[in-house]
């Protein structure tokens, strides 16, 4: 008896849960609907805070924004620069190049994020996913962090990240234990994001600075196994493994058509943001075509981005979108419309509808 119950409760249960998916996916629809027809692109990759912590009141960012850029994965950034009276006197340092004080996780930024996002109206939160950062990836306890920035702010984010492993100057001043793709905390992170379905953003370095020309990537192989240890996460790896002395190989864009033609990695996207990697992509006309020519062959696993940090003007906010200029004419239309907005929203849609069943299924209300 018992047990006939219990199948009947879970699939009631099931079926409840099911409807409430599909009543989050139409209104997130609904409300990415009501966003401006007009908009050229959304950005999957933006600061509102830097290194400091300061940024763009998110109000001044709409406007910013205008009619131009439709939505955007909102975010500020985990680490915060130390201002070491030893280090720099008097001289307060807001990037982390100009100092040797360490860089610390700043927890703190993921609350600014949700009660900026709080602070707007219905249709003006419609054009933001707000991303959760505020976690050391080489802590175990770091996916209950996640956990926990969903139970006190429900209805607020879609993914994790921009968070980072490997960066060039960056991950060797980190306070504390340097992350790594090896580490078990990372898995347990992109367990958690698979279970809630919130999508992963991830700074990862393909190789180290200045490497030997056709030495094999050092941290390639690496991002490959954690990709296959996490085949149901929806990873983006952000500005494709390049930074800004971490040289694309000749062959940067064979590693990737590797990645993209096997269908164990299908649930990995790139994105292109920062004028690092725009400075790459138009270095030659070869390498713009090279580029064109493979987002064009995989049109649904590129997703164009910013990476401004705190912008003060839509000409600042949008110079990497126009740098892209040559780019963007050699692409077909449809694979244009796809990297600038279509792949957004269907990763971005998905991942809503998917984190307010869960919230919602934990009795969460928003
Ligand atoms: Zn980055």
């Amino acid at each position: 008896m018992k047990s006939a119950f219990d199948s009947w409760r879970r699939r009631i249960i099931g079926f409840t849960s099911g409807l409430v998916v599909l009543l989050t996916l139409w209104c997130g629809l609904a409300a990415a609907q009501s966003q401006p027809d007009q908009s050229e692109l959304n950005d999957v990759h933006f600061h509102l805070t830097n290194y400091i912590q300061e940024g763009t009141d998110i109000h001044d960012f709409l406007k910013i924004m205008g009619t131009k850029v439709g939505r955007v994965a909102l975010f500020g950034i985990p680490l915060q620069q130390e201002w070491s009276y030893q280090n720099s006197g008097d001289f307060a340092p807001t990037y982390y190049l100009q100092t040797d004080a360490p860089l610390y996780y700043y927890s703190f930024t993921d609350a600014y994020i949700a009660m900026a996002y709080r602070s707007l109206s219905k249709e003006q939160r419609a054009r933001f996913d707000p991303m959760i950062t505020g976690f050391n990836p080489a802590d175990m306890y770091a996916a209950d962090h996640i956990r926990r920035v969903l139970e006190t702010f429900p209805g607020v984010f879609s993914g994790i990240g921009e968070f980072t492993i490997h960066k060039e100057f960056v991950s060797a001043k980190v306070a504390g234990e340097t992350a790594s793709l090896q580490n078990p905390a990372l898995d347990r992170i992109l367990d958690f994001a698979e279970k809630v379905g919130l999508v992963v953003l991830i700074h990862n370095d393909m190789d180290v600075p200045f490497a030997k020309e056709g030495s094999q990537p050092v941290y390639l192989d690496q991002m490959k196994a954690l990709f296959r240890r996490h085949p149901n996460t929806t990873i983006i790896w952000a500005h494709t493994g390049m930074g800004r002395v971490v040289r694309p190989i000749k062959n940067h864009a064979a590693q990737l058509a590797e990645i993209l033609a096997d269908p164990r990695f299908s649930h990995v996207y790139f994105d292109i943001s920062w004028d690092e990697v725009a400075k790459y992509v138009l270095s030659s006309p070869e390498a713009t075509r090279t580029t064109a020519d493979l987002l064009n062959r995989y049109p649904d696993r590129f997703l164009f981005g910013t990476d401004e940090v705190a912008p003060s003007n839509q000409e600042k906010y949008l110079k990497v979108y126009y740098q892209y200029e040559p780019l963007w004419k050699l692409l077909d239309e449809k694979t244009s419309e796809k990297v600038r907005k279509g792949n957004y929203e269907r990763l971005f849609d998905e991942a809503r509808g998917k984190v307010r069943a869960w919230e919602m299924a934990k009795g969460l209300t928003f």
